[in-house]
């Protein structure tokens, strides 16, 4: 078992995902990683293998949004809080889930044959 890994990309890149084979593409910011190859995972792939981790990353990249949006703003659109309050309550529910499936905790993932 590896395990998987959030990591912040400092530029842009795409790779091949160590799990599936799928053309993986990434920006600046946060992204899964698998610990063991540092190589990066696909959102399918970390859904399937550590959907809190993949929660958290979408949570924070409608957080980095809703900020730069509601930056020059006394209070961000409404729309965009909804975004970010939808995004908060995926977090929850997959770490509800998590919780009643504890060899997810650590997102860990079965290693490709
Ligand atoms: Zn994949």
């Amino acid at each position: 078992m590896d395990r998987i890994l959030v990591k912040l990309a400092q530029e842009a890149g795409s790779a091949i995902c160590p799990l599936c084979g799928t053309l993986t593409r990434w920006g600046r910011g946060p992204r899964l990683v698998d610990a063991e190859r540092s190589a990066t995972i696909c959102r399918a792939c970390g859904k399937r293998h550590a959907p809190a981790l993949v929660a958290l990353l979408d949570l924070a990249h409608v957080a980095d949004k809703v900020g730069r949006q509601g930056r020059h703003l006394l209070t961000p659109p409404m729309e965009a809080l909804l975004d970010l309050a939808r995004a908060a309550e995926d977090y929850w529910s997959s770490r509800t889930f998590v919780e009643n499936r504890p060899e997810t905790v650590t997102g860990q993932h079965a290693k490709a044959a």
